[in-house]
């Protein structure tokens, strides 16, 4: 398979050319030439395939003559040992768990499979690769998991001091083994500068070459496909379905109108959004406005200007119409994300940012009423145990796998937000 840039539109690069370098060399993302699509046959009888088996078969087909098929499905049952799971709600109303994996948010599942695709592509030389990345909490977290005890590849995460919250900066500093945490005094502003500024300094990069394991990277793009497909199986193919999804740089909801191309037959997909609404926005009025962020209880949606978009044009060819086709956008404030919480507090705990999508939802629902709508909860409700508190006045339970961080000892090294610190801990 062959992939191009969406910014020249033109290139043919190989999918292991699109893994290792992230983006293009004019600096567009890596689109698929063409998505592989699913017959019929196979797609009515995804009801009787698991995760991981929806997981291979999809992985296969974008990996064909660049990793064998035995290897593929290896990747896909290592990084996929956890499940999704749907439970209804309401009437023709679904939630998609996504939230069952080491770090408890829906970015293991590109983080886990990216890791693996990678190191495999590294194996064979002798190419040691440093995986740079600033972290304003929850990727960090996701990536340095799935690359924990890879033979290959270092990991250092640069986090801002005092910004990150306890649990997270345990999540950022106790894994130990080839990750390694920069506490720097400064802001993630800083940490981002300071990545950028490292990925364009050549002499560095020429003694220790570094790699990007962020969202744009088309491998942590593919495996999010996977459970919309297995949504469609575990709710017995219905005719159609819609998704809710609660997005930031939009990579979610692109992976998911990527499903829709591969055959499943998704009626639409609701980009919900907090006040960061460029895309709600985009879509009544035509007009792509980027802008500065603002700061909101759902903060892994906190993003003005979504780095995913110019793959959603991709896919629509550039026509505003067929993107009001596929997406429904609508915006949800923080009280009202508030309110949603609350609502459903007693039946369900909702983390700040699944309550966005179910709102979106339940907007939709008012519209529609008529198709199942699975919406997606993309982190535990206990990663945001104080959100949720003052919401709904409930304590979410901890799951082990979170507690288990506390008892263990931050090992950070602290530096300064200037280059030469960063530059001389990476050439030590
Ligand atoms: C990253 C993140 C999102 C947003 O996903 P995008 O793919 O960037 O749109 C939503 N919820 C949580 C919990 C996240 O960590």
């Amino acid at each position: 398979m062959h992939f191009y840039s969406t910014k020249s539109r033109t290139g043919k690069f190989d999918i292991k050319e699109a893994v290792l370098d992230g983006l293009a060399p004019d600096g567009g993302l890596f689109m698929p030439e063409s998505i592989p699509y699913f017959g019929d046959e196979w797609i009515k009888n995804l009801p009787s395939l698991s995760l991981q088996e929806i997981g291979e078969a999809v992985a296969r087909r974008f990996f064909e003559g660049s990793i064998s098929n035995d290897r593929i499905k290896q990747i896909c049952y290592e990084a996929l040992n956890f499940d999704a799971p749907l439970q209804q709600l309401e009437d023709n109303l679904y939630v998609m768990e996504l939230f069952h994996g080491p770090t408890l948010a829906f970015k293991d599942f590109g983080a886990r499979f990216m890791a693996r695709v990678m190191s495999y592509y590294l194996e064979n030389g002798s190419q040691k690769l440093t995986i740079l990345v600033a972290t304003s909490g929850d990727t960090g977290s996701a990536v340095a998991n799935g690359f924990l005890g890879s033979s290959n590849i270092d990991v250092v995460i640069l986090y801002p001091s005092g910004k990150v919250s306890p649990i997270q900066e345990l999540q950022l500093t106790t894994l130990g083994q080839n990750i390694q945490a920069l506490e720097v005094d400064g802001t993630f502003d800083d940490c981002q500068r300071l990545v950028k500024t490292a990925f364009n300094d050549r002499e560095l990069r020429e003694k220790r070459p570094l790699g990007s394991a962020n969202s744009i990277n088309i491998a942590r793009l593919i495996p999010q496909s996977f459970y919309y497909i297995n949504a469609y199986a575990r709710l017995n193919a219905p005719e159609e379905l819609i998704f809710s999804i609660p997005s930031g740089n939009f990579g979610n909801l692109t992976a998911a109108l990527i499903a829709k191309k591969m055959g499943i037959p998704i009626k639409r997909l609701i980009a919900a959004t907090n006040v960061n609404d460029t895309v709600p926005e985009y879509l009544n009025s035509g007009t792509f406005r980027p802008r500065p962020s603002i700061r909101t209880i759902s903060n892994a949606m906190d993003v003005g200007n979504p780095s995913n978009f110019d793959r959603l044009l991709c896919l629509v060819k550039d026509s505003h119409s067929e993107m009001q086709k596929e997406l429904w956008g609508t915006s949800v404030t923080d009280e009202e994300t508030e309110e949603s919480m609350q609502a459903l507090g007693e039946k369900y705990l909702l983390d700040p940012h699944g309550a966005v999508a179910y709102t979106a939802a339940k907007r939709y629902q008012a519209l529609d009423n008529n198709t199942k709508i699975v919406f997606a909860e993309t982190a535990h409700p206990a990663k945001f145990g104080d959100i949720v508190e003052h919401a709904t006045g409930k304590v979410p339970p901890m799951p082990e796998r979170l507690a288990e961080y506390l008892s263990r000892k931050k090992q950070a090294i602290k530096i300064k937000a200037e280059y030469s610190d960063l530059k001389d801990f990476l050439l030590l």
